[in-house]
């Protein structure tokens, strides 16, 4: 290829290599940090690498932590469960995972508590840092390729996780991959979180609160013409643990955008805050007594991405194996969050509520987590292997650490054995999460026929 006007040519760049690890996890969202903690606490040097400023990725943006509990039983434990109680413990988290699945979070001890556990575990942290390129050999991952502030460098691993949320190892590793709906390829719309300080919480409180907020907000934008397409519903307001005369919205909504392509990503920020001190300026001060003093105090590091390109999988999870409560022999994951699609094109959210925390729970499947064509490579996270559908339950926070925790598990049980991941014993991968804390459901004493 010679270059021109729409190509230049880099493949003849040497590209120092920096460094040879056992486990190389790309991105430090709650899957990423499940990954890199497992996988370090079973013996495998393992580095993890992301391209903020600080680990956490969705996981410190402000949001409840969901998915812990089926409204009889608490369903997820392990790394999820442990980083939650430490944080209690520290005063930084409200609730109580072993009777509610909704507990809050203060997102700025959870980074330090991050920092904190990956350096117990040995984890090497490299922030800034950004995955551009795979280099694979038969298929076999060889290098990741990154890049910094000095430059482009090669990381070798014997075994890769991709936690990127968008699959972008796995898409350049040349693994199948489908991104949105499989009928339009729309994807979730987005969602800039922000919270706002200095709200007379007992007047606002008084007043009705939260839900009489929603009832006021889908009054008002009956003839305010928000930027906001949202009409009919918000998905919730929260106040973080600590913090006195603050709540965090889950309010504003972006529709149309990429969250695999960064200019794509550029226009939906924009979009995001814009909508944001739309929601302070034009509803909030003048509609909800409480706010005429209120500002906002502070938004997400960067917007929140529901959903981009997830791989095709040994197994494709999909909407019935959740609404059936399906139990999976090679299960590595169990949830009980229902289908939570935010409208990839307007108003609404299809939500099945009713269905739900009844004492009944779904499970994932260790297939899913398994890539096709790519031997060395696990995935965890939202880039699973799932539908659209199937993606907006299992995407819970709770539920994408304990998926990190299959993966880094699997990744350093592989290693031992000499195995690829695909191969492995999922018997063995199960009965070691088992021992190191998770619950893996009622299943567990049956047989396991192998990951095909
Ligand atoms: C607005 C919003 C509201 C939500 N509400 C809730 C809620 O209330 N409760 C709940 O439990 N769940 C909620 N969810 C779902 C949940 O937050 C996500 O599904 C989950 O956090 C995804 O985790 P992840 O680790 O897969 O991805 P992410 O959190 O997206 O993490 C991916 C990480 O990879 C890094 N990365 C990306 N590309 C690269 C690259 N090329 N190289 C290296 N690193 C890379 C990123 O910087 C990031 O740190 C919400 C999601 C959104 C977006």
């Amino acid at each position: 290829m010679q270059n021109d006007q729409s190509n230049v040519v880099l493949e003849t760049l040497s590209t120092p290599v920096e460094e040879a690890v056992d486990v190389l996890v790309l991105g430090s969202g709650s899957a990423g940090i499940g990954a890199a903690l497992a996988a370090a606490r079973l013996g495998a040097k393992t580095l993890i690498v992301d391209p903020a400023g600080y680990p956490g990725g969705t996981l410190v943006s402000g949001l409840p932590l969901l998915g812990f509990h089926d409204g009889e039983k608490q369903v997820v434990y392990g790394i999820a469960s442990e980083m939650f109680n430490r944080l209690k413990a520290l005063g930084a988290a409200m609730g109580d995972v072993s009777r509610s699945t909704c507990v809050n979070v203060d997102p700025e001890r959870l980074k330090l508590l991050i920092i904190e556990m990956l350096a117990e575990a040995k984890v090497s942290l490299r922030l800034h840092t950004l995955f551009a390129r795979a280099v694979t050999s038969e298929g076999t991952i060889t290098h990741a390729v990154v890049e910094g502030k000095a430059g482009r460098r090669a990381l070798a691993a014997k075994i890769f996780i991709d936690a990127t949320g968008d699959g972008d190892l796995a898409e350049s590793a040349g693994a199948p991959m489908e991104k949105g709906r499989r009928e339009d390829g729309k994807m979730q719309s987005m969602t800039l979180m922000f919270a706002v300080g200095n709200i007379d919480t007992t007047r606002y409180e008084e007043w009705g609160g939260y839900d009489r907020m929603v009832r006021e907000y889908i009054k008002v934008s009956e003839s305010e013409h928000f930027r906001n397409p949202r009409r009919t519903d918000l998905s919730g307001s929260w106040g973080s643990a600590n913090r006195i005369g603050e709540r965090a919205f889950n309010v504003t909504r972006i529709l149309g955008y990429d969250g695999s392509d960064a200019k794509s990503l550029t226009e939906a920020e924009i979009e995001g805050r814009t909508q944001a001190w739309e929601f302070l300026e034009r509803f909030l001060k003048p509609h909800v007594p409480g706010f005429e003093n209120a500002f906002i105090s502070w938004t997400a590091g960067k917007i929140g991405v529901r959903e981009t390109r997830r791989i095709v999988g040994e197994y494709v999870l999909n909407e019935n194996d959740i609404v059936s409560f399906r139990k999976f022999d090679d299960t590595v994951v169990c949830g009980s969050y229902p289908i939570d699609i935010h409208s990839p094109t307007g108003d609404g959210t299809r939500f099945l509520p009713g269905e739900f925390y009844g004492g009944r729970y779904w499970t994932i499947p260790y297939r899913s987590l398994v890539p096709l064509n790519v031997d060395n490579l696990l995935v965890a996270g939202r880039c699973l292997s799932a539908t659209h559908e199937a993606l907006s339950a299992v995407r819970c926070m709770a539920n994408t650490i304990a998926m990190g925790e299959a993966a880094g598990t699997a990744a350093a049980l592989a290693l031992r054995e000499g195995k690829s991941p695909r191969n492995l014993d999922v018997r063995c991968l199960q009965t070691e999460l088992i021992a190191r804390g998770a619950w893996l459901g009622d299943f567990a004493a049956s047989p396991v026929t192998g990951v095909r």
